[in-house]
């Protein structure tokens, strides 16, 4: 992809679920005006409905960041918005069973997320 102003400075594309979603690495000065009201250490965030994971150029992407942005993406499938009274025992169970059927998937785009930013 051609770098220009406006554009991320890496993108990689990968398919969750069905769905085509980016992850773009953009400049860190972009980045910091685009976090809003998330914590100013955040490294990287998932917009669900957008279908992207945006991340800022001033630290390595570890592998950690990759898969916390990748559980936000599956989640963002279980449709929790407007759970809001949802026991801590019930979500536990949501968990288990998010991760027990989707944790292949969740590795198989890891694993392609770290070979495309190579
Ligand atoms: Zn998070």
């Amino acid at each position: 992809m051609k770098k220009s102003k406006g554009q991320p400075i890496k993108q990689i594309e990968f398919l969750l679920k069905g769905d085509k979603w980016t992850l773009d690495i953009i400049s860190h000065s972009k980045f910091a005006k685009l976090l809003e009201e998330r914590n100013p250490e955040t490294l990287a965030y998932t917009e669900f409905h957008k279908r992207r994971i945006v991340a800022t150029d001033k630290h390595i992407l570890e592998e950690s960041t990759i898969m916390h942005e990748l559980v936000h993406a599956y989640v963002g499938h279980l449709c929790l918005d407007a759970a809001t009274m949802l026991k801590p025992e019930v979500l536990e169970e949501i968990y288990c069973e998010l991760f027990t059927y989707n944790y292949k998937a969740m590795i198989s785009n890891l694993k392609e997320i770290k070979r495309k930013l190579k």
